[in-house]
């Protein structure tokens, strides 16, 4: 498997809340931005069930919206689209995945990020039903669907043309399926900024931010960096590289 290249010219990441991407991948995106590749966010909820706060719930997407803009900024990132979707009802049906395959060929991206389709038994809290869902509708929508010129046939007919995604990278993967360390180190201050500005989500600021830094070391340790370092980890998939043959 051949990698791809060291700074990807345009990337789209997909989470399924707001502040999903900044814990997975706001280290490594950062990197990616500041070395001159177009990063679009998509977020498939509204996060509407997410905070602890009982009082005005329906203030919370507007809020959470404007934290993920704000944390995208920071790392980057100034377009960030948002799908709408229920806090927790999030599934992998045809309306969704062809929202998703619409956006893959607009941006036409060389890297999807996304979360991982796979349940993490090692920590359940990584793998939240709405993640899960949102690894499945990436996965379905990255192929065949964004590539098949016959799927979801009034896209191509409205003018968005079929494009092969080369490779696909999960956040949030089950240890075992980590293939890929991205050291970290020098954007580690910027993604805690970027977490810290979901300002709704943190109760304890001191533990998150102590909690994060320990996994982001024990990724690089387990990867094999040197000490000290921060690692962000993907299972990393190639999806049209060399190496691959088509076929639907
Ligand atoms: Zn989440």
């Amino acid at each position: 498997m051949t990698a791809p290249a060291a700074v990807p010219r345009r990337v789209l990441a997909f989470a399924a809340h707001p502040d999903d991407v900044d814990f997975g991948a706001a280290g490594t995106v950062a990197a990616w931005a500041a070395a001159g590749a177009q990063v679009t966010y998509c977020v498939m909820t509204a996060g509407d069930a997410g905070g602890f706060e009982p009082g005005d719930r329906d203030a919370v997407p507007d809020l959470r919206s404007a934290e993920q803009r704000a944390a995208a900024e920071l790392v980057g990132v100034h377009d960030v689209r948002f799908l709408g979707e229920r806090d927790g009802y999030l599934e992998p049906n045809h309306r969704v995945i062809s929202q998703v395959v619409a956006l893959i060929r607009e941006v036409r991206p060389d890297v999807v990020l996304s979360m991982h389709p796979e349940r993490n038994w090692d920590r359940i809290q990584a793998s939240h039903p709405d993640h899960l869902a949102c690894g499945e509708i990436v996965t379905r929508a990255v192929y065949p669907a964004a590539e098949n010129p016959f799927a979801y046939p009034e896209l191509a007919e409205s003018g968005l043309a079929a494009w092969k995604v080369p490779w696909l990278w999960f956040y949030g993967a089950p240890r075992e399926r980590e293939n890929r360390a991205v050291d970290v180190t020098d954007t580690v201050e910027r993604k805690l900024a970027a977490i810290r500005l979901h300002a709704s989500q943190h109760p304890d600021l001191a533990h998150m931010e102590a909690s994060v830094r320990g996994f982001l070391q024990d990724n690089a340790a387990r990867h094999g960096l040197p000490a000290g370092r921060s690692a962000e980890v993907f299972h990393a998939v190639g999806v049209n590289t060399p190496d691959t043959i088509a076929g639907f």
